[in-house]
């Protein structure tokens, strides 16, 4: 009979692992790994075999085109519905919530992420966890929020991609390729002033580079012919603390271009 001792000690033991970023079965029984011999099977002789010639390479399947339904979108909310009911990617099928948009639609700056976490997954809406809060920090300080009904200090937020990787992981490139249409499809309908793209996967999508974060941020270029900066991601400023200068940095270009003064 479980008591409510146990209920206690059991779900502080589940938040720890879910803070440690296990939140997903991979296995029926548990395995003792301070034990592995015990539980390892035994090596069974395998019979002599001649090697065999290496298989010819397979040239990967190639990725489905989701431009044409992308493009057939007139509005944001065709967009988003177009998103929800798409079914080539398997990143759905784990996912919670498909995560379209937080913010203001008509905003100046429209900031593009990386994909949704835990929080975001489970809510719906991007940028809410402990990044999310680092990110309305950082704008914030130039005057722009997510919450502002004016659209001159406003702020539109998507991610690259919709659903959440297991464990977080980086999106792959056949991802990528895969969503980028819709991600165009969003500038084109949204229409900022401004695009910044956060960390290495937006950066490099949006840019066609295959430069990192730390070689492109602050360059300013442009994405759909709009106006782009790319900034540290949040969740790398809460790892590494001493490169908010240079975010900051990138933050005043920012503001400088939203005011008419052109810099960087
Ligand atoms: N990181 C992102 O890039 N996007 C989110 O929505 C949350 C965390």
């Amino acid at each position: 009979m479980p008591n409510a001792a146990h209920f206690h000690h059991d779900l502080a033991l589940l938040d720890w692992h879910l803070e440690l970023g296990a939140d997903e079965a991979i296995g029926e029984a548990p395995i003792n790994r301070y034990n592995l011999e015990a539980a390892a099977p035994k090596p069974v002789a395998q019979p002599k075999v001649a090697p065999q010639p290496a298989a010819p390479i397979t040239p990967s399947p190639k990725v489905f085109d989701s431009t044409p339904i992308a493009q057939a979108c007139t509005s944001l909310e065709a967009l988003r519905a177009a998103m929800e009911g798409f079914d080539h990617c398997a990143l759905k099928q784990g996912a919670r919530n498909t995560v379209f948009c937080d913010g203001h639609p008509s905003a100046r700056v429209m900031i593009i992420g990386e994909a949704p976490g835990r929080e975001e997954d489970r809510e719906g809406r991007p940028f809410i966890g402990r990044a999310g809060q680092l990110l309305d920090k950082m704008f914030a300080a130039i005057g722009l929020s997510r919450h502002e009904e004016a659209a001159e200090s406003a702020l539109y937020i998507t991610n690259l991609l919709p659903w959440r990787p297991p464990q977080n992981r980086d999106p792959l490139p056949e991802e990528t390729t895969l969503m980028k249409p819709f991600l165009l499809r969003h500038i084109e309908l949204a229409q900022p002033d401004f695009i910044i793209t956060m960390g290495n996967a937006s950066t490099k999508t949006l840019r066609d580079t295959t430069q990192g974060i730390t070689k492109m941020r602050g360059q300013w270029g442009e994405v759909l012919g709009l106006p782009s900066i790319p900034l540290f991601h949040p969740a790398y400023l809460l790892r590494s603390p001493e490169k908010k200068r240079e975010a900051w940095a990138d933050l005043l270009s920012l503001k400088a271009r939203l005011e008419g003064q052109a810099n960087g």
